[in-house]
């Protein structure tokens, strides 16, 4: 590369440096049972085996794994902290990055954060230069979106989809809530974590059809 010779660099030069040195905020979105949290911990992991610290958060409402923890469905789990819905979080990063450098921010169940939260994660990319991995899910059991998953879809700068797929073999991009019988449920609340309900992911022909397929595929989720 052509170095300049003499005295500072020209403005445009550094400038352009300062762009390219800037983080950015990834939305890896998905169905329930994709893998998520697993990619996650993946994420997690490969930075720390590179000797760079890594800031896990989850939201304080999933308790699936225990407070404060990031589990997956094949065993893996790592130590989190716990976001709600007032958490500042520009700030809790900011504070970590005082006691040690900090060489990603991760972000589970992402689909839980605020409009708010969202912009202050973006913050934490474009002020502190933390690249920041949010993962969670597009839509919730009634085909609405998340109002973290919305923003996250408008203003991140990255945009990946982890695939996982229906009964049918199609990509699943919906989910149903089942109750303790197994039958879908129409209603309810958007959150509902811990509780008697399980989720299947659906393509949206049979997601609309609310068919959850064979008996005997079914007890995979159950
Ligand atoms: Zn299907």
């Amino acid at each position: 590369m052509a170095r300049h010779q003499g005295g500072a660099k020209p403005c445009f030069v550094q400038s352009l440096q300062r762009v390219t040195a800037l983080a950015k905020v990834y939305f890896n979105y998905s169905a329930m049972n994709a893998g998520k949290s697993t990619i996650l911990l993946q994420a997690s992991h490969n930075y720390r085996e590179r000797g760079m610290e890594t800031l896990l958060f989850t939201a304080a409402l999933d308790d699936r794994a225990g407070v404060g923890v990031i589990g997956s469905r094949i065993g893996l789990k790592a130590e989190a902290q716990t976001f709600n819905s007032t958490d500042n979080l520009l700030e809790i990063v900011g504070e970590a990055t005082e006691q040690q450098s900090i060489g990603c921010v991760l972000v589970d169940e992402a689909q839980f954060l605020s409009e708010e939260q969202v912009w202050q994660l973006c913050r934490v990319a474009d002020r502190l230069g933390i690249p920041v991995m949010c993962y969670g899910l597009r839509t919730d059991f009634q085909g609405k979106m998340f109002p973290g998953s919305a923003t996250l879809l408008a203003v991140a700068d990255v945009l990946r989809e982890i695939r996982t797929i229906c009964w049918c073999g199609r990509k699943a991009t919906m989910v149903v809530r089942l109750d303790g019988d197994g039958r879908v449920m129409d209603e309810g609340d958007q959150v509902a974590i811990g509780g008697e309900e399980s989720y299947v992911s659906l393509c949206r022909r049979h997601w609309e059809a609310r068919d959850i397929g064979p008996r005997s595929q079914l007890k995979m989720f159950l």
